[in-house]
């Protein structure tokens, strides 16, 4: 028997119908907008490649919008994480408008604490150095989630967890605008942050297009970016993720001062001057520069002398200026 190229789904109530149907009245304080653009979530779909005969999880599908555009292209299955208990019968009648043609799940909690091994056992491992994995992430999350998230996910990807045990999998998800631009800012750039350095350090990332804020319901006060974001073969960096993360935070925390200023807090007073100026000198960079200017491979060559100066001084990685002093008694 051959597969028909899509999916056509039997006639169902529109998203707008069942929206009004079942009461789905967007929570404002699970930040919840809905697209009900079809032209817009097949777009979204599109950006996230070939997902025929792949295995796709959604994250916040709601009331299934985006959904409908990835059963349309037919995958071999589709695991959605929802945490709103409310939208279980709308994505009810999607499971079983598709169940001859593949297996939907549907997983009523939070996708932080989602165990991907359930969903994705079927699915072979693949060779990080071959090609990707046949899975997909896609969503379109509450933005104060989503930034959260991708954190928690590119660390999970750094140490081959959770999705990326199966091997490089890649991820399409929207951002507020401003947000989508700092995951993709380029050194110099006025959004160029800690985000955009850890998101680059590990993955390829592309801002796809912009969704206007009226395409929403309710409209959000901002624009949306859809980014997607493909794990390098070869990460820029093979430091781990949180040491990573710190030098980060401290450097970007004074984003507008000489970039030695933010560094030297990663080390104790009494050996700041000292040490801060031996990482600058080690990766051959101007301690002057500012920290949104610094390439990610200058970057690069600063995590290695903070790597280096940490094995002669173990006690630096433990070490926190945030910290409340002890007191000395
Ligand atoms: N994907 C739908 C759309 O585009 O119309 C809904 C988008 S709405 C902005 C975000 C969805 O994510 C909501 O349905 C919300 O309940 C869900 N959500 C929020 N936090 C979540 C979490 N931690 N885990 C899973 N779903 C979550």
């Amino acid at each position: 028997m051959t597969l028909p190229s899509s999916l056509r789904l039997p006639p169902l109530p529109t998203v707008k119908d069942l929206i009004k149907l079942y009461r789905l009245r967007a929570l404002k304080q699970l930040s919840q907008n809905f697209l009900l653009d079809e032209r817009i979530t097949d777009k979204i779909v599109r950006a996230a490649g070939n997902i025929r005969n792949h295995y796709v999880l959604e994250v916040g599908p709601g009331p299934g919008s985006i959904t409908r555009s990835i059963l349309k292209k037919l995958p071999n299955k589709l695991i959605l994480v929802e945490k709103d208990p409310r939208f279980l019968p709308t994505l009810q009648i999607l499971q079983e408008a598709s169940q001859d043609h593949l297996n939907v799940d549907i997983e009523i909690g939070d996708i932080r604490s989602y165990n991907f091994d359930k969903g994705l056992k079927d699915v072979k491992v693949s060779n990080w150095f071959e090609a990707p994995p046949p899975i997909h992430l896609i969503g379109n999350l509450p933005f104060s989630v989503s930034t959260i998230l991708i954190i928690e996910w590119l660390h999970a990807l750094s140490e081959k967890r959770a999705a990326w045990k199966y091997g490089r999998t890649p991820m399409t998800l929207t951002f507020q605008k401003e947000v989508a631009e700092r995951i993709v800012a380029p050194a110099g750039h006025k959004q160029r942050c800690r985000l955009s350095v850890i998101c680059q350090m590990w993955c390829d990332v592309e801002n796809q297009f912009l969704i206007p804020g009226k395409a929403f319901i309710p409209k959000p006060e901002v624009d949306v970016g859809v980014v997607t974001l493909k794990p390098w073969k070869y990460p820029r960096t093979d430091l781990p993720f949180k040491m990573v993360e710190k030098i980060l935070r401290n450097m970007f925390n004074m984003r507008q001062k000489y970039s030695f200023k933010g560094a030297s807090r990663l080390f104790p007073e009494e050996v700041r001057d000292e040490l801060v100026m031996r990482m600058f000198y080690l990766a051959e960079l101007d301690r002057e520069i500012r920290p949104f200017q610094i390439t990610n491979d200058e970057f690069c060559r600063l995590f290695h002398a903070y790597k280096v100066i940490s094995d002669d001084h173990p006690e630096i990685l433990t070490y926190d200026s945030r910290a409340p002093k002890k007191s000395v008694n």
